[in-house]
């Protein structure tokens, strides 16, 4: 291959979450920035990865790296977050190899949050080092500021539960903390503090999101009177960078149910990648999705207790059975009006189908910019992760979602309130309401991506110009 484009290399951590948004980062690069894109991927071997995989990229050259054994590093209790850095970190030699191999060398890595250990290998190759944060500017500035603050400031909204003042932007309600946060003797909370301390030192750091969504947050991060201090690597807004409805994607059972719906009549309900709810409070959902009498498409896992992110590493199992998780004849009073799709269910394509009219969602940034690139209004039902976070950005400051209120006391939603909200967003003057902001940051959005001169655009064509630069002095420097 001759070397005249500016190659990306850019490195996924296990999760559907974060390799669906890096591999659109990815194929943005390639169509509008003309650049040649290797993806490394640390992925398991779940059938979702693999399907997604096996799609066609044109000019994305994908490189699986060795799934690593890390069960004899950690506690086998221990958390998502403290498993995927450790499998990120035992990677390292072999990402390193593959760079080796490569023929052409790459010009920038670019690699998601938990990636941030391998701009050490970028530096050995002399490459420029980029962190692409798939989720919010506000989950950003939490990250690189918890850091930075003494034991005081983390006692009082640790312990004292005051929340957290990070300067220029929008305080974190104890509530909303993550849950990372509140144990300081866990491993988890010593990576995530490891994270926030390196990801300024990138060369710059793409998020998921646009100027247009989150300004207030975007200028303190660029403020050096405010945030910029600690952020000292400039930002890039790219978003929203959702995936597209795939061009191969079969009409599957639910799609062809959901051809023969009303418009805007159907609530699709799902809890992302690794989302699970205890036994009680699945039977409550079933329960009031019943009484909402408006139609469903909900895709249902095995009940799991106390364990919010229970089907991370395990989205294979359990897809049988269905009728046992739900209250007895459920299915069969329903079968009217809704469909129970086990495990999985193409989500894109469900929320940009004409019948689809709102989403009970867990919040997960992807499938939260999947709605609003959709024009879908939504039920916020956060789990883990920073997902309480981007449920207060939806309903506080975007007004495109409704949020139980007994989430915030972890008690179990009940009946009534799930069929209060359904109810709400599918039907009632308030839910009209909703749908038309949630229009108009779709409108927003598209604005932000577009070629004639979009935010969003011209950030990443700053990058571009970077490595364009950083190709021109290195060929220099070769001659
Ligand atoms: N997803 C899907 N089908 C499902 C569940 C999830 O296609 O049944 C996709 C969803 O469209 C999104 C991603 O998986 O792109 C989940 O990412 P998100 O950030 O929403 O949440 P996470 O899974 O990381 O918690």
């Amino acid at each position: 291959m001759q070397n005249t484009k500016p190659h990306a290399a850019l490195l996924a951590s296990p999760g559907m979450g974060h390799l669906i948004p890096v591999l659109e980062l990815g194929k943005r690069l390639v169509t509008y920035h003309g650049f040649h894109v290797t993806l490394f991927v640390v992925a398991t071997d779940a059938s979702t990865t693999q399907s997604l995989l096996k799609e066609p990229y044109p000019n994305i050259n994908i490189i699986r790296l060795p799934l690593v054994d890390i069960s004899g590093l950690i506690d086998p209790a221990a958390t998502v977050v403290t498993k995927l850095a450790v499998m990120m970190r035992e990677t390292l030699p072999s990402l390193r190899s593959a760079i080796l191999a490569l023929k052409s060398p790459p010009t920038a890595l670019i690699v998601d949050l938990f990636g941030t250990e391998a701009f050490a290998v970028a530096e050995e190759f002399n490459m420029l080092k980029y962190v692409f944060d798939t989720s919010n500017a506000w989950f950003f500035a939490v990250t690189i500021y918890v850091p930075t603050i003494d034991t005081n400031v983390e006692d009082k909204h640790i312990i004292q539960k005051q929340p957290l003042r990070i300067p220029g932007c929008k305080s974190v309600p104890f509530e909303d903390t993550l849950p990372a946060y509140l144990d300081r003797n866990d491993q988890t909370y010593i990576e995530c503090k490891r994270i926030g301390i390196e990801m300024p030192m990138a060369d710059g750091i793409l998020m998921n999101t646009w100027e247009d969504l989150e300004p207030t947050t975007l200028r303190a991060l660029r403020d050096f009177q405010m945030l910029g201090r600690v952020a000292k690597a400039p930002v890039y807004p790219i978003g929203p960078l959702a995936r597209p409805v795939g061009p191969s994607v079969p009409r599957n059972q639910v799609l062809k149910w959901l051809d023969n719906q009303p418009y805007e009549s159907v609530i699709y309900v799902s809890f992302g990648s690794g989302g699970t709810l205890s036994s009680e409070q699945m039977a409550e959902l079933a329960w009031g999705l019943e009484l909402s009498k408006q139609r469903f498409v909900w895709v249902v896992r095995p009940p799991v207790d106390n364990d919010a992110d229970g089907a991370f590493f395990n989205l294979d199992d359990g897809s049988e059975g269905i009728p046992s998780f739900l209250p007895e004849g459920f299915l069969d009073r329903t079968r009217e009006v809704g469909l129970a799709v086990p495990m999985w269910a193409p989500q894109v394509e469900i929320l940009a189908h004409p019948s689809v009219g709102g989403f009970l969602s867990h919040c997960g940034w992807n499938s939260t910019l999947e709605s609003i690139t959709n024009g879908v209004p939504m039920i916020a039902w956060p789990l883990y992760a920073e997902q309480k976070m981007n449920a207060t950005i939806l309903t506080e400051e975007l007004g495109v979602a409704v949020q139980p209120k007994t989430l915030a006391s972890e008690r179990v939603v009940v009946r009534a309130e799930i069929e209060m909200m359904v109810r709400k967003i599918m039907e009632d003057e308030e839910g009209f309401g909703i749908r038309k902001r949630v229009n108009e940051l779709k409108h927003s959005g598209e604005k932000a991506l577009s070629s004639k001169g979009g935010s969003s655009y011209n950030s990443l064509s700053q990058i571009a110009k970077q490595c364009e630069l950083s190709l021109h002095f290195q060929k220099a420097k070769a001659q």
